[in-house]
């Protein structure tokens, strides 16, 4: 069996170009606004937000970037926070992440406002998302990871998902999002024994551990469907965490890296810009928008 590639990047051009559609027909004078906060130097953090401004400029959506040195206090970060909570002008925040170790990312992250926390990293929006709530604003790559999988056109009801990798910002959220469409999920960690058993027992593959082509072609059972948000570079080129030549040969459908998950994040975290503006303007009294029915998040 030779695997179906899932094209991200194809995908990802698609959705932008519908929502600068729904953006541009959005019957507001105003633009939605978003904000990004980057602390300290970190080059790969610079990239990603040089990308995100990119993104946002293309489909209609302003984006505001600010940037504080690493020796920044967590008050006057706090403080930053509170003025963009109550800025009517911003629709969404967000904070570049890594932090400086001397900053309590949870406390940051809990102090946007949950209608502005549109990567839905605060414990309010992962509360909803356990709540399955319509309400949530789910982050930007477990939201990619599930439109990844819808677009394949599989049934995921019932199906075996085994995630690899726990962090709050890939393999808990997208475990709770799979959840929520009825998958059986299995979670995996670092201290997991005998990963290759457990993800040959999986209809559906996450990747999400870091590890440069640990899971292997063996590993995978014939049909699976296989989804590898891992960036890793080995010798400056980019793989993933799943060994792609060998894994194409098993599965039925497989992200390639880069091209992959990498292009729906940005997508998605202007998906929940949009539903952010639409639900403030709503609340504003600005327009008839219902967010329900706007079909805005995409
Ligand atoms: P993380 O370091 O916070 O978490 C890694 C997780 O993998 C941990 O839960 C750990 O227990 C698990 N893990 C590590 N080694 C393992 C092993 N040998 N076996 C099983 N589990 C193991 O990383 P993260 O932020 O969740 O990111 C994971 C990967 O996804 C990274 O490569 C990151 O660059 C990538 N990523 C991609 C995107 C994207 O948009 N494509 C977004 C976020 C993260």
């Amino acid at each position: 069996m030779t695997a179906q590639i899932i094209n991200g990047k194809e995908i990802s051009a698609a959705f932008r170009k519908t929502l600068a559609q729904k953006i541009a027909d959005f019957p507001s004078e105003d633009m939605p606004v978003l904000a990004v906060i980057l602390v300290g130097d970190d080059d790969a953090s610079k990239i990603y937000v040089r990308n995100k401004q990119k993104a946002a400029a293309e489909v209609g959506i302003g984006c505001e970037v600010m940037e504080f040195s690493s020796t920044i206090g967590e008050q006057a970060l706090l403080n930053v926070i509170d003025e963009l909570n109550a800025n009517h002008h911003i629709d969404g925040i967000i904070v570049q992440l890594p932090l400086p170790k001397h900053l309590d990312r949870l406390k940051i992250l809990s102090r946007i406002a949950p209608s502005k926390d549109v990567d839905g990293f605060s414990p309010y929006n992962t509360g909803l998302l356990s709540y399955n709530s319509p309400d949530a604003f789910i982050s930007a790559t477990p939201k990619g990871i599930l439109h990844l999988l819808l677009s394949t056109g599989i049934e995921l009801e019932g199906k075996h998902a085994v995630i690899i990798g726990r962090s709050n910002i890939v393999g808990r959220p997208v475990s709770t999002l799979l959840l929520n469409q009825n998958c059986t999920v299995t979670i995996t960690h670092s201290r997991t024994q005998d990963l290759p058993s457990i993800v040959k027992t999986a209809d559906i593959i996450i990747a999400a551990c870091g590890q440069p082509c640990l899971i292997k072609g063996d590993w995978i059972k014939e049909g699976a469907v296989v989804i590898d948000v891992g960036i890793n570079r080995i010798d400056g080129k980019l793989c993933g965490d799943v060994d792609f030549a060998e894994a194409v040969n098993k599965a039925s459908f497989i992200t390639p890296v880069p091209g992959g998950v990498g292009p729906m994040t940005v997508a998605m975290l202007l998906a929940n810009t949009f539903a952010a503006f639409c639900r403030h303007q709503q609340s504003s009294h600005h327009c008839n928008c219902d967010h329900h029915h706007c079909n805005c998040q995409g």
